[in-house]
C-alpha cells in the first residue's frame, strides 16, 4: 500500500502487482525456469492454465492445467472469460481473465507461461506486461531437451520442433531474452528481472 498526500487530503491505494509473461519453444527450459522463480520470490503467482490438451503421465488436473473440453473451452471463449487464448501445437489454452486480475489486485506479481500468441495478446491489452522470451542456446540442444524428457510422442516432438521456428523468429517482439544454456545463470536472470 502507499500513501499520497495532496494538502490536507491523504489518499490510500493499493499498490497492484506486475505481470510477467514466460515464452519460448517447447523443451527450452520455461517450466524449469518458472518453478525456480516460484520458490524464489515468495509475492510471485502463477496463473494456472485452461487446455484442451490430455493430461500427461503425472499431470493433475488444477495443478498444471484446467484440463477441460473443447465444448468448455468454447463456452468460454464466447463469455469473453478469457485474457488471452491461442491454438498451440495441436490444442487449445488460454489464461482466464479473473485468475490474474484478481492476484494483481492483491498486491501479487503474476507469472504466466504461455506461447507467442498469447504473450503478443497480453502485451496489446496490458502494456504494461514484462515479456520474456526464453531461447535454446542451438536447435540440437533444444532437440536433446525435447527428446530427453520423455514426455511427448515422436509425431508430438516433430510438431513441436516444426513450430519452435516460428516461436523464434518472434523473439524481437520481447522485452527480454535470456538464453538458457546453463540453467543456474538463466535462473539468475530471471530472477532479477522479476526481483
Ligand atoms: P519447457 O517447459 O520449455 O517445455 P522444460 O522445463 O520441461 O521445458 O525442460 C525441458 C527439459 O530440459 C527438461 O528435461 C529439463 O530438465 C531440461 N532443462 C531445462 N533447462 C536446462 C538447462 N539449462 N540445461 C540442461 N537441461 C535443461
Ligand atoms: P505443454 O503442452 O507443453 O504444456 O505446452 C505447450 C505450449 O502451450 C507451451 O508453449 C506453453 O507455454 C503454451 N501455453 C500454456 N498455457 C498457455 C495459455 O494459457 N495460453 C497460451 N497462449 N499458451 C499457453
Amino acid at each position: 500500500m502507499y500513501r499520497k498526500n495532496e494538502g490536507a487530503n491523504t489518499e490510500y491505494r493499493m499498490k497492484t502487482g506486475k505481470l510477467f509473461v514466460l515464452s519460448g519453444p517447447s523443451g527450452v527450459g520455461k517450466g524449469t525456469l518458472r518453478q525456480h522463480a516460484l520458490n524464489n520470490a515468495p509475492n510471485l503467482k502463477y496463473s494456472i492454465s485452461c487446455t484442451t490438451r490430455k493430461p500427461r503421465e503425472g499431470e493433475t488436473d488444477g495443478v498444471e492445467y484446467r484440463f477441460i473440453s473443447h465444448s468448455q473451452f468454447q463456452e468460454y471463449i464466447s463469455r469473453e472469460l478469457f485474457l488471452e487464448y491461442a491454438h498451440v501445437h495441436e490444442d487449445y489454452y488460454g489464461t482466464l481473465k479473473a485468475d490474474v486480475i484478481s492476484e494483481l489486485e492483491a498486491g501479487h506479481d503474476v507469472l504466466l507461461e504461455i506461447d507467442v500468441q498469447g504473450a503478443l495478446q497480453v502485451k496489446e491489452k496490458m502494456p504494461g506486461a514484462v515479456l520474456i522470451f526464453v531461447a535454446p542456446p542451438s536447435v540440437e540442444v533444444l532437440t536433446q531437451r525435447l527428446t530427453g524428457r520423455h514426455t511427448d510422442s515422436e509425431e508430438s516432438v516433430k510438431v513441436r520442433l516444426g513450430n519452435a521456428i516460428g516461436e523464434l523468429a518472434l523473439k524481437d517482439k520481447y522485452d527480454y531474452v535470456i538464453v538458457n544454456d546453463d540453467l543456474d545463470s538463466a535462473c539468475e536472470e530471471l530472477r532479477k528481472i522479476i526481483l
